[in-house]
């Protein structure tokens, strides 16, 4: 999963407010100078940014596109001296990298090689650092999967997205669905020891009766993770041009509302653990990576796009391949917020109660406790107790069932 400097509950995006964008910051180091400042910044986790993909699929608004100047060589050499610099900030051993984009193994597996490799020479890692690539199923071919597993990546993230030809093509996803199953066989024997399928529902013109049928066939194929977002128009994609044109429909909120419902179902019966709004997963297989997001951690993104993520201080690096190249070893940001107190503990919050284990009630109290809106949250939360929504365990204060049902209102009024 890609951070996102936007705030995200059930793949909504909602604007936080109150955040301060500052001109000041120019650069990344800029930026990590001042989370410094503010005390403890501690990077636990790297994300890393690879741009190209085979394909752009019209849902989609990460920073990817097709590379036709065969510029891999030039991003990786680029990289690796921007991660060469960033080891004045990142000084303890990373416990995650998460290898995003993009489709990172578009780049051939020599290439690949040399970015994990390189990454590793120049940043101080953990012993069992979790590493994750993220992957199109059209990309894995036995080389890729023989060097993922030689690599030691532990997780492998396909975005299988749906089974359903139709759907997929309502996405504009140019893949086979046959070729998630190939992928999944492959990366197997190649040695990764976990694999996530990404799926999506409510796309357009899908039905509770679709769903479950990817649902069960993604089952079918045994990952160790399963991510299920409901589809988002973001803005100025060729997806929600073609809904304000007409020519595509949104499915209805109960449909979408239903088919969400069936996928917590149907996913508890067959032993996946739901551990997060979106995410399961199986033998205790949790992607810690995305853990320290929404833990709100701190993680340093390298590559062009990449956000980032020091106390309070939140930075995106340009999200224009030329630009990037040419400069650096730090990248030139396009957009930095320095969070106010307030909305630090709003998000708190809103990531926080998204995990389903919740938040530790000491925390909780903490949070109540800072910031300027702490009577009106105290009241919210009161209020959500009283209805059901939230619970307050012997440690946590979580989510009910009912409670992320309506998730979106709830965490709103703690934002
Ligand atoms: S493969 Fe992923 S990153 Fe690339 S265009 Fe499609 S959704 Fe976006």
């Amino acid at each position: 999963m890609e951070p996102t400097t936007a705030i995200s509950v059930s793949g909504k995006r909602v604007d936080d407010g109150g955040a301060q964008a500052t001109s000041k910051i120019q650069s990344a180091h800029d930026a990590a100078i001042i989370a410094e400042s503010r005390g403890g910044a501690r990077y636990e986790g790297l994300y890393v940014h690879v741009p190209f993909c085979r394909h752009k699929c019209h849902y989609c608004d990460f920073y990817s596109f097709v590379d036709s100047e065969n510029r891999g060589a030039a991003f990786v050499e680029r990289l690796l001296a921007e991660a060469a610099a960033a080891v004045r900030f990142v000084r303890e051993p990373l416990t995650s990298v998460f290898v995003g984009g993009g489709t990172p193994t578009m780049l051939p597996p020599p290439l690949l090689r040399e970015l994990v490799e390189g990454l590793r020479a120049r940043l101080p890692m953990a012993g069992d650092v979790e590493w994750t690539i993220e992957a199109n199923p059209e990309t894995i071919d036995s080389a890729m999967a023989e060097e993922l597993g030689a690599l030691a990546v532990r997780r492998v993230s396909l975005g299988a997205q749906s089974f359903d030809r139709t759907l997929l093509r309502a996405l504009e996803r140019d893949h086979d669905p046959a070729s998630v199953a190939r992928a999944v066989s492959l990366l197997r024997a190649g040695g990764v020891p976990q694999v996530n399928l990404d799926l999506i529902f409510a796309a357009p013109g899908s039905t509770v009766e679709q769903c479950a049928v990817d649902v069960r066939t993604a089952v079918s194929l045994s990952p160790d993770h399963l991510s299920a977002y409901g589809l988002v128009y973001e803005p100025n994609t060729p997806l929600t041009v073609k809904l304000r044109q007409g020519t595509v429909q949104r499915v209805s909120d109960d449909n979408e509302a239903a088919q969400y419902e069936h996928v917590v179902r149907a996913l508890a019966a067959e032993g996946f653990e739901r551990y997060e709004v979106s995410n399961w997963s199986r033998g205790g297989a949790q992607c810690n990576h995305n853990l320290l997001y929404w833990r709100n951690g701190d993680w340093f993104g390298l590559g062009p796009s990449a956000s980032s993520h020091a106390r309070g201080v939140r930075w995106r690096n340009v999200p224009r391949l030329g630009d990037w190249l040419e400069q650096g070893p730090s990248s030139p940001v396009q957009d930095a917020e320095v969070l106010s107190e307030d909305v630090q503990v709003g998000e708190a919050f809103m990531l926080g109660l998204r995990v389903v284990r919740g938040i530790e009630r000491s925390r909780v109290e903490q949070l109540l406790q800072r910031g300027s809106n702490g009577e009106r949250r105290r009241a919210a939360m009161a209020r959500h107790l009283g209805a059901g929504l939230l619970a307050q365990g012997a440690t946590h204060v979580q989510l009910t069932e009912r409670g992320f049902q309506v998730a979106d209102s709830v965490l709103m009024d703690l934002l």
